[in-house]
């Protein structure tokens, strides 16, 4: 018999929209002699609502108007409630497993995979703990730099420091890292928040910006960089993809050129030594186990174009997913392709003891 998968896509965070798209290209591409899918969408406001239609229709956004308000989502075992969705005719459709197809807080971040932890239903991705360090790219630094994985120099500062005295904390980020400097919230993803600052005035009005999305800020030495992505997936023994290349557009890889223009080219395989590819598949593997990763995550690199150091970004535990995403293009290149993939990630949540 069929396996039933939960997709749940949407969800409250700044990257509402790239959810959108990456499930509908799941839904699109799943194995469907293997699988039934059941898509459960959640608003920008948090409500979620099952949603039984096509995929136009996630992508464009109107599945807010055509859910189905009346099936229940059961996911707390409670009383004699089964846990699954429940129908307007009483039928109850068990999840054997919920794939999170959401992106930034409340989706990557670790607070549905503790609801996922107790519906007792398993998921395809990481845990909690990995999910949380890696959307939260202050503490994520201190476990990079506590396994030894090349960082490039960061200060941080945040909400109620900054607006105590924005001149003295301007100063005081003056005094660690030179221009360009790079401001990015603490937690969040595709590029939503984050300017390159090439002054103090820009400095300030970037943190300005970069509060609006989160109270904490991390500032950072931007470099002249390449930009090295790398796929991991497995759950104890875990594989590196082939590294590929982004060629960002214009100045640095922003929201508008990752979904809205698509400007950006990139290689697969990345056009770099096989020395320097080597090292940064190890440092991926290195960089997941390190937070405990489960599933799948895409690790980010540099190579500083000047002195062609190696220095890891990030690592997003749900990266964009959609069928041109760099996390199932490089698999792709690597040997596993889109459809295998999905069914890929979704059994190595069958077996997963997390
Ligand atoms: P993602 O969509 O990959 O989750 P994100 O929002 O987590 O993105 P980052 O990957 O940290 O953000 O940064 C976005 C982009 O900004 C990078 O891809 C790169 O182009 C540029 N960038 C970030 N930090 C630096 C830096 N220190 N030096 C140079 N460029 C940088
Ligand atoms: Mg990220
Ligand atoms: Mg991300
Ligand atoms: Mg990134």
């Amino acid at each position: 018999s069929k396996i039933n998968v939960a997709l749940i896509f949407g969800g409250k965070s700044g990257e509402h929209e790239v959810s959108l798209l990456s499930a509908a290209s799941i839904c699109k591409h799943i194995n469907r002699d293997k699988y039934n899918v059941f898509t459960i969408g959640i608003t920008k406001e948090g409500r979620w609502m099952f949603y039984d239609g096509n995929e136009e229709n996630i992508k464009n956004g109107s599945w807010v108007d055509l859910a189905n308000q009346n099936v229940e989502i059961n996911l707390i075992p409670s009383g004699n409630k089964e846990v699954g969705l429940k129908f307007e005719d009483g039928r109850v459709e068990k999840i054997d497993v919920l794939f999170p197809v959401l992106h930034g807080p409340y989706g990557e971040d670790g607070t549905i995979q503790g609801l996922f932890e107790i519906s007792q239903i398993p998921y395809v991705g990481c845990g909690v703990l990995a999910s949380s360090v890696g959307m939260d790219k202050l503490i994520c630094k201190k476990v990079f730099s506590q396994i030894g994985l090349p960082q490039v120099d960061y200060t941080y500062t945040n909400r109620w420091e900054f607006n105590t005295n924005k001149d003295q904390e301007l100063n005081n980020i003056e005094e660690k890292l030179n221009y360009p400097i790079f401001v990015k919230p603490a937690n969040l993803g595709s590029s939503v928040g984050i300017s390159k600052a090439t002054n103090r005035e820009e400095l300030l009005v970037g943190i300005e910006e970069a509060l609006k999305y989160d109270s904490r800020i991390v500032l950072e030495k931007g470099i002249n960089a390449r930009e090295i992505e790398v796929a991991v997936i497995g759950n104890e023994e875990v594989k590196a993809s082939i590294a590929g290349e982004i060629k960002p557009a214009k100045d640095f890889y922003d929201y508008e050129d990752k979904y809205i223009n698509g400007a950006s080219t990139y290689d697969i395989p990345a056009n770099i030594k096989t020395e320097d590819m080597e090292d940064i598949r190890r440092m991926a593997i290195e960089a997941f186990k390190g937070i405990d990763g489960k599933g799948l995550s895409r690790v980010d690199f540099f190579i500083d174009k000047d002195s062609g150091e190696i220095f890891i970004n990030e690592i997003n535990t749900l990266p964009g997913f959609t069928n041109i995403s760099m996390y199932p293009k490089m698999w792709e290149a690597t040997g596993l392709e889109y459809p295998k993939l999905i069914d890929r990630l979704i059994g190595l949540a069958l077996d997963s003891k997390k």
